[in-house]
């Protein structure tokens, strides 16, 4: 399974539109790791959110959209969810044989599309709900319920091929009956969110490095994680005040890669 992390930033991105801060006026300075767009893709054809950033990282990976058969939908927030840029999915923009791929997500994400551009009705959707698994583009794929958009089923993802893969953007920390249905599972890699940062905030739909560091303590002490699975992180905020070598200093030595944008990971 090849995981390209397409982007690693939060909602806010790094550097953050407007904001001034150390940590975006670092990535502005630098470049490189430093910044953060939003979104994944699983070998080459199954699109993990589809957000503001898709068309940007499209150019600059040099990435084959008609390649891309499905696409799951974490959440409706607007840094995975822009649903009119699918429009560019359908004639007059594409020609030739092209089927748009079919979106999968909950009932917010499917009921969004409805009118938010003219051919939207054509695009193939599929309902998907938390802790029941479904078969897509031969992967298995396990929706878990996430503690972050409480009014909507808010997903992560176990995706199973010959490997087993957790994708865990925008989780919070897990509540019991997630942690209850995770016993038994072991994950071969898995992409957990850091949005905080060293910076905790009250916030509970969003982990800081500490809370990361306990969930990832968790899933090896239950054995969803082993000493060979890797654990690389995603959705960085500029308002977790820290650079990208920063969080390597704060995650490296509990066995934690801190993703970056257009890191490939083969498991
Ligand atoms: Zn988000
Ligand atoms: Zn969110």
């Amino acid at each position: 399974m090849r995981i390209l992390l397409t982007g690693t930033g939060a909602a806010d991105g790094i550097p953050a539109f407007a904001a001034e801060s150390r940590v975006s006026n670092f990535a502005r300075e630098h470049g490189g790791k430093d910044i953060r767009t939003r979104a994944a893709v699983i070998d080459d054809q199954l699109r993990l959110d589809f957000g503001p950033d898709t068309f940007a990282q499209v150019q600059k990976l040099n990435l084959h959209v008609r390649d891309w058969k499905a696409i799951l939908f974490t959440h409706s927030h607007d840094d995975h969810y822009a649903p009119k840029e699918l429009q560019y999915l359908f004639p007059p923009f594409v020609n030739g044989e092209f089927k748009p791929p079919t979106v999968y997500g909950n009932a917010n994400i499917l009921d969004g599309f409805e009118g938010s551009f003219g051919q939207a009705s054509h695009l193939p959707r599929t309902l998907i709900k938390s802790f029941e698994s479904s078969k897509i583009l031969g992967y298995t794929v396990t929706p878990i319920l996430a503690y972050h958009k409480l009014d909507e089923d808010s997903m992560n993802f176990i995706i199973q091929s010959d490997k087993t893969f957790l994708y865990a953007t925008d989780t919070g920390v897990y509540q019991d009956a997630t942690w209850e249905f995770l016993q038994g599972w072991k994950f071969d890699a898995a992409v957990i969110e850091c949005t905080d940062g060293v910076r905790p905030t009250e916030y509970w739909g969003h982990l800081s490095c500490d809370e990361l560091i306990g969930m990832v303590g968790r899933l090896r002490t239950m054995g969803c994680l082993s000493e060979r699975s890797r654990v690389v992180t995603t959705h960085h905020s500029a308002a977790g005040m820290a650079t990208h070598a920063e969080l390597e200093a704060c995650l490296n030595p509990h066995g934690i890669e801190v993703g970056f944008d257009g890191m490939l990971m083969e498991i």
